[in-house]
């Protein structure tokens, strides 16, 4: 006789899960499956995926030729855990990552595998930055996010988040991202100050940004001034650190977010979608100059994932020719499109359309709004969150490899929701 196990039910994180948790609250389900763009819960109900793990997921769930390698690789009693020891996927990873992603790209950087999330690969990016210049302070911009440890959160704007440390947040210095404040040059007090003497800000040993800014608010810097950032970090002998943990990985269109502004950062850290298949894995790109690290100087134990490694080395399969950054752009402009009209459809969201690629935002002026979409959204089949200071702005991260009808069905379920928002408030 078999006796039927009884699917679990969201009372069991209320009970036993510390209050921390944040998505089983905000999408208040069990979830089962999931597959490309797609999930179901234990109640079989099926979800479009437009949050992608928070851009974990930019090559969808469960992809097959993923899948495949590594049931192969377990059968085989390939290693899991291996520290930084050598293995075989760790050597085919670095080797398909240099052929297809930084040779092409004339990029020249050494490898560096910090733990497996993005706060340390940001941490690992701090440290070599404040050693290889012997200063302290890092520039860091309003509305950046860089992780949740003490040296990441140091350089991220969120008070709520800041508060969490419980010691002061020291060695950093807080300068106006990009449009900032409308119409203002945001670099021109930057500049200003490392000229002056006076200015009482210290020459940093690092400039830290994110090309497009995803919790902050999918506020999307210019191409201008990142490459004016570049050049003040040039004239200055200041280290470039590009967070691309969200924005990288294809998100915007090419694999680095700052393909396109031309510049050439001095350290690059990447997590969430390296892997390729959602499994806990970062990376940190060093110049070699600055490759100044002695051996085990930022160690982990969990900095071999095998599985992750061969995840990670299969989509790079996604990038060996322009086909998947073409499609990425052409998606971005049928939802940027659907959006835009959403603005004026709905003139009382007071909404703008922010971001590139496939990280994009409605901006809603009217307080709660983007939350309350969201949480209808959800109630109709579709999971999304949002970003930003006040939670304003309705944040689309669709899996890169989302089709026609998964966009469509989607924003469909946007403008349902918009209007069943609406049409509430109204009442
Ligand atoms: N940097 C950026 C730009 C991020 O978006 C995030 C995660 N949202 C992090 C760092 C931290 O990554 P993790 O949560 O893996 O530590």
């Amino acid at each position: 006789m078999t006796i039927s196990k009884q699917k679990p039910t969201v009372d069991v994180f209320e009970q036993l899960e510390s209050e921390v948790r944040s998505y089983s609250r905000s999408f208040p389900t069990v979830f089962e499956k999931a597959q490309g763009y797609k999930l179901w819960d234990t109640s079989n109900e099926s979800y479009i995926d437009f949050f992608s793990g928070a851009g974990a997921l930019n090559y969808g769930h469960n992809n097959a030729a993923m899948q495949q390698k590594m049931i192969e690789y377990i059968q085989s009693n390939g290693l899991l855990h291996s520290l930084d020891m050598g293995t075989i996927p760790r050597a085919e990873f670095l080797q398909e990552f240099n052929d297809v992603i930084l040779k092409p790209r004339d990029m020249d950087y050494k490898v560096m595998f910090p733990g497996p999330t993005g706060t340390n690969s940001v941490e690992s990016a701090l440290k070599i930055a404040r050693k290889v210049t012997g200063r302290e302070k890092v520039v860091t911009f309003t509305n950046a996010f860089h992780g949740m440890t003490i040296g990441a959160l140091s350089v991220t704007g969120n008070a709520f988040k800041r508060g969490g440390a419980g010691i002061p947040l020291n060695h950093s210095i807080a300068m106006p991202y990009d449009e900032y404040i409308e119409g203002q040059d945001s670099l021109a007090f930057l500049e200003k100050s490392l000229e002056d003497g006076g200015s009482g800000i210290e020459i940093p040993a690092a400039v830290i940004l994110e090309t497009v800014q995803g919790e902050g608010g999918i506020n999307a810097a210019s191409f201008e001034w990142l490459q004016k950032v570049e050049a003040l970090c040039r004239r200055f002998d200041i280290l470039l650190i590009v967070d691309d943990v969200q924005a990288g990985c294809g998100r915007t269109g090419t694999f680095f977010s700052f393909e396109p502004a031309g510049i050439k950062p001095d350290v690059i850290c990447l997590s969430k979608s390296i892997s390729g298949s959602g499994l806990p894995m970062a990376i940190t790109l060093i110049k070699p100059e600055y490759d100044k690290w002695g051996p085990g100087e930022h160690n982990g134990t969990f900095r071999g994932n095998n599985l992750a490694f061969i995840t990670a080395t299969e989509a790079l399969t996604y990038w060996k020719n322009s086909k998947f950054s073409q499609s990425i752009q052409e998606k971005s402009k049928m939802i940027k499109q659907q959006l835009t009209n959403f603005t004026t459809v709905y003139p009382e969201l007071e909404a703008e359309v922010r971001g590139r690629g496939l990280m994009l935002g409605l901006a809603c002026g009217k307080k709660e709004m983007a939350n309350k979409i969201a949480e209808v959204a959800f109630t109709k089949g579709l999971v999304i969150e949002t970003s930003g200071p006040d939670d304003e702005v309705l944040k689309l991260l669709p899996p890169l490899i989302i089709d026609e009808e998964g966009i469509t069905q989607g924003l469909d379920i946007i403008e349902e929701s918009i209007k069943e928002v609406l049409a509430k408030e109204e009442a």
